[in-house]
């Protein structure tokens, strides 16, 4: 892959005239306007017309070629005090159109998305469960990596114009690569090329191949650019955060992307349920964060900013360990540069694959553990006692805050 790491202006990293990034399921052509105006749509048979009353931002260019799945040409035109967009589909296809506020350094956009149909989707997510049902029958742990951002939404901007998404795309490509040497892992991607989804749909598509541990990638960007190193969040509920962490929940939960395609909510699951499934997503995902940040200061010397907790859309997984890592910061010269180098991202991928090995490698010991069933009079020191080991020893495997125990409760003996 290639990266556009460095180029002459700051200009081409943020958003000018017409685009389109073509994903899987639809193609997004993005218009950047220099300010505010409502879009009018009209259709004939194959051809979607959008008009503007305002001027595009930057560079004009009259026709793009698109030929992808959906769209042939988009042709722009200057007409009745603005602009037309005439894109010309392959197929009469559905599509939806908005509009994008001005919004930390991206100018008023509209948007026309072109969308395959709905038994496209239903093909995509049946292969996703097949292929996961696959990995499974043959014993391998399944890890889900979600580089963050991509398309439309560049993630953070950082020097010298690095972008988020670039970055963590081929960091992640990286980390699969490294993974699936190992014969007890397989590594599935979110996004494989540079186009948006939304963050319910990333989480949706871990569910659908059966995660055992799902790692959302990002890069950071800090107001002091002193500021260097590796963090990593685990989903919190609620409770008092740092100013870091609620910058980069607003970063991180800014959906480039209209309401409306939410998905179903409606399954109603008992809420003890879900709580006890939240709670194992973020105490595995913690263990698997804290083993992953180890690796990357050990093996690739950043400095290790610890684990904290946010409320990430993106983390809500429910029964899947889950946790998002933030590598570098895009405002530090040394991050930066460290990035930048193809063989220092290959560095930072092969330590993350250790930190994934290394958690494994704890599942498969808990796997061979005995476990116990606590009964009523029970204490963890005659728990202790009885099986030939420590309180504390107990305390740790179980990963136990305190020494309340319950009937029916399952211990792992070590
Ligand atoms: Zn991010």
């Amino acid at each position: 892959m290639v990266l556009a790491l460095s180029g002459p202006s700051g200009a081409r990293f943020t958003y000018q005239g017409v685009s389109f990034w073509s994903a899987p399921d639809h193609t997004r052509v993005v218009m950047a306007l220099v300010g505010p105006a409502k879009a009018k749509v009209k259709r004939k048979g194959k051809l979607l017309v959008v008009h503007v009353r305002s001027r595009i931002k930057g560079p004009y260019r009259r026709i793009l070629k698109v030929n992808d799945d959906l769209i042939s040409l988009i042709r722009v035109e200057r007409a009745r005090g603005g602009v037309s967009l005439f894109i010309h589909m392959k197929k009469k296809t559905s599509f939806r159109v908005f509009t994008i506020k001005k919004h930390k350094g991206l100018p008023f956009r509209v948007v026309v998305d072109v969308l395959k149909p709905p038994s496209y989707l239903a093909r995509q997510k049946k292969r996703r469960l097949e292929v996961g049902e696959s990995a499974r029958r043959r014993h391998k742990y399944i890890v889900v990596l979600d580089p963050g951002h991509g398309g439309s939404d560049p993630g953070a901007i950082g020097l010298y114009g690095i972008r988020e998404k670039d970055i963590v795309l081929d960091i992640s490509r990286r980390i699969a690569r490294y993974c699936n040497s190992y014969n007890n892992i397989q590594v599935f991607l979110t996004r494989k090329g540079d186009y948006y989804i939304p963050l319910q749909k990333r989480v949706e598509i871990a569910h659908d191949y059966g995660a055992d541990l799902f790692i959302s990638v990002h890069s950071n960007k800090a107001p002091d650019r002193r500021i260097d190193g590796v963090m990593a969040f685990v989903l919190s509920k609620r409770g008092a955060r740092s100013s870091l962490v609620r910058m980069l929940e607003d970063i991180e939960n800014t959906e480039d992307i209209v309401k409306d395609i939410k998905l179903s909510r409606s399954r109603t699951t008992n809420r003890v349920v879900l709580d006890v499934a939240h709670q194992f997503s973020i105490t595995e995902g913690e263990r698997a964060g804290k083993l992953i940040l180890a690796y990357l200061s050990y093996m690739a010397g950043m400095k290790n900013r610890g684990i904290r907790k946010a409320s990430l859309k993106v983390l809500k997984n429910p029964g899947i360990p889950s946790v998002l890592l933030e590598i570098g910061f895009l405002s530090n010269k040394r991050d930066v540069g460290r990035l930048k180098s193809r063989t220092y991202r290959d560095r930072i991928a092969y330590s993350v694959c250790k930190g994934i090995v290394a958690y494994f490698n704890y599942r498969d010991r808990i796997k061979r553990m005995r476990y116990y069933m606590v009964k009523k009079g029970d204490t963890l020191w005659k728990i202790a006692r009885m099986h030939n080991t420590t309180v504390d020893k107990l305390m740790a495997v179980n990963n136990l805050r305190s020494s309340r125990l319950y009937p029916g409760m399952k211990l792992f003996v070590p």
